[in-house]
C-alpha cells in the first residue's frame, strides 16, 4: 500500500520562483502544506543549524519522512502517491478525469480490485476543488470545502492501490480490437480493456479583468440553483440566452426584488425555447438587455457593480448587483475523440446509453446485438459519467454516483469480454 502525505512543509526564500511551482503543484494537488520563509542567516541556522549560502532551497519535508533537496516537479510527485510512468502494459480500466465522478470511480473500481490508472491533467478534485464549500453533499451538514473533499478522495484512491498519473493529459483517443487507446502529451500511450472519459466541463468565462477575484464572490458560473436562496430581495444579474439563463432566471424571479438578463444578441427566440421566451418577456420581476454585454466588474472583497455596454450604440449603464451568473455554456473536455466514433451531440458532450437511439434505431456502427449500457457510449466499453456527458446533472453528488454506476456497468462489460 502507497503511503500517502498529509501535510507538507516548503522551506525558501520569499520569492524563490521554484518554491512557486512546488507551491502551485501541491495546491493542485490537494496536498496540504506549510511555507516557511527562509530568508537570512538566522532563518537559516533555527530550521536547518547552517549557514544560508550553503542551503540549497527548496527544501520539501513530507511528512512520511522523506526530505527532497531542491526537487523537481516529478520528484514531489513520486512521494505524494503520483506515478510518472505507468506499471503495466496494460490496464482493466483507464479512467480520464480525477473531478467527482473519476475519482469516485476510481475508488469503487480499486475497492473491486480491478488495474486501473487515473489520469488527471490539471488539479485533483476538478471543478469542485474550486468550490470553497460545498453545502449539499450528503453527509456533510455543515458542508465542505471542495479541497478537503477532492483530498479525502484522493487519500482514499490512493489507499486503494489506484495509479494516479498527474499531469497527464488525455490528447487521442483510438479504439481498436476491443481495446481503449490513451495518448498522453508525454508520448505514454495507455492500453486498457475498458476506458471511462469524466473529463467534466470548463464553463465559458467573460474575460474581464477580476472576474478570478469575484470568483465565489459574486460571479457565479452555471444556473446557479443552490445560489437561488440566498438572493431574496436582491438584483440579480444573468449572462446569456439560451435556456440555462432564462431557466435560471425564472427560478430566480421566486427570490430576487429583480432579475435582468443580459443577452448580447437582438432576440431571444433563436436561443430560448418558444415557451421560455414568452415566461421571460412575460414575467413583471424580469428585464431582458439585448445587444449588451458585461464590460466592467467592480467591489471590494464581494462584487458589489456591473457595467453594462450596448453593443451597438455603445452606450454604457452601471447595475448595482451582488450577484452574477454566467450562464453561457460549458465546454466538455472531449476533443480526444476527434478522430474516433465517439458520438458527441451539438456541444461536444459524450451521448450515453438510451440517448444514442435515433427514431428507435441504434448507430450503425455499434456492433453488437445488446444495448448500450446506461453510461456506456457508441464504442462499446467506452463509458462516460459526471458532467461531461450528454443530459448529465451537473452536481458533485451526481458525478459521485455516476462514477460509482460507472464501475457496475464497467464490471459487467469486463466479464462480457475476459482478459486473454
Ligand atoms: C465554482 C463551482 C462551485 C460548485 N459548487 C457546487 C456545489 O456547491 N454543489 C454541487 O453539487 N456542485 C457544485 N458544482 C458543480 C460540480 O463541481 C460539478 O458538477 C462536478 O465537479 C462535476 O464533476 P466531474 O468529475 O464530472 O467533472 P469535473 O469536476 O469537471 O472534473 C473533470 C476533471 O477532468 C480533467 N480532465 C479534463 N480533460 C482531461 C483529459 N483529456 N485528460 C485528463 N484529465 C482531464 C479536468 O482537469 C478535471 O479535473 C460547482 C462547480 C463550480 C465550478
Amino acid at each position: 500500500m502507497i503511503k500517502t502525505c498529509r501535510i507538507a512543509r516548503i522551506f525558501a526564500q520569499k520569492d524563490n520562483p521554484e518554491a512557486v511551482k512546488l507551491r502551485q503543484l501541491l495546491c493542485r494537488l490537494v496536498v496540504h502544506y506549510h511555507f516557511i520563509e527562509v530568508n537570512n542567516e538566522e532563518d537559516a541556522q533555527r530550521y536547518f543549524k547552517r549557514p544560508l549560502s550553503e542551503l540549497k532551497l527548496p527544501v520539501v519535508h513530507l511528512p512520511c519522512g522523506t526530505k527532497l533537496v531542491q526537487p523537481t516537479e516529478s520528484d514531489v510527485l513520486d512521494h505524494v502517491g503520483f506515478i510518472n510512468k505507468p506499471k503495466y502494459s496494460e490496464y482493466d480500466l483507464a479512467i480520464y478525469g480525477a473531478g467527482p465522478a473519476g475519482l469516485s470511480a476510481a475508488v469503487h473500481a480499486g475497492f473491486e480490485g480491478l488495474k486501473v490508472i487515473l489520469i488527471e491533467k490539471k488539479t485533483i478534485g476538478g471543478q469542485a476543488s474550486t468550490s470553497p464549500l460545498i453545502e449539499n453533499y450528503l453527509g456533510f451538514p455543515n458542508g465542505i470545502s471542495g479541497k478537503e473533499l477532492a483530498e479525502r478522495a484522493r487519500q482514499q484512491v490512493v489507499n486503494l492501490g489506484v495509479e494516479i498519473s498527474f499531469l497527464q493529459e488525455g490528447l487521442k483517443a483510438e479504439f481498436k480490437d476491443g481495446k481503449g487507446y490513451g495518448y498522453l502529451q508525454d508520448g505514454t500511450k495507455i492500453s486498457a480493456r475498458a476506458n471511462l472519459c469524466a473529463c467534466g466541463v470548463e464553463y465559458r468565462r467573460l474575460n474581464l479583468p477580476d472576474e478570478d477575484r469575484f470568483f465565489n464572490a459574486g460571479i457565479f458560473y452555471g444556473a446557479g440553483a443552490s445560489e437561488s436562496p440566498f438572493c431574496k430581495n436582491e438584483h440579480v444579474c444573468i449572462v446569456g440566452g439560451g435556456n440555462g439563463a432564462g431557466q435560471s432566471a425564472l427560478n430566480f424571479a421566486n427570490y430576487a426584488s429583480k432579475v435582468t438578463l443580459i443577452v448580447r444578441g437582438s432576440d431571444l427566440s433563436q436561443t430560448l425555447s418558444t415557451h421560455l421566451v414568452e415566461q421571460v418577456k412575460n414575467h413583471p420581476k424580469i428585464q431582458v438587455l439585448y445587444d449588451t454585454v458585461v464590460s466592467k466588474l467592480s467591489g471590494g472583497k464581494w462584487l458589489k457593480e456591473i457595467e453594462v455596454t450596448h453593443s451597438k450604440t455603445g452606450q454604457k449603464k452601471k447595475i448595482q448587483t451582488k450577484h452574477l451568473f454566467v450562464c453561457i455554456g460549458g465546454i466538455p473536455h472531449t476533443e480526444y475523440f476527434n478522430d474516433t466514433s465517439v458520438i458527441r451531440d451539438s456541444l461536444g458532450y459524450v451521448v450515453t446509453g438510451p440517448d444514442l437511439f435515433q427514431n428507435g434505431t441504434l448507430p450503425s456502427h455499434w456492433p453488437l446485438k445488446r444495448q448500450p449500457f446506461f453510461l456506456e457510449g457508441s464504442v462499446p466499453g467506452l463509458f462516460a459519467a459526471g458532467d461531461v456527458r450528454h443530459n448529465s446533472i451537473k452536481r458533485c453528488a451526481s458525478a459521485v454516483g455516476e462514477g460509482a454506476m460507472a464501475i457496475a456497468l464497467i464490471l459487467r462489460y469486463l466479464s462480457e469480454n475476459p482478459a486473454h
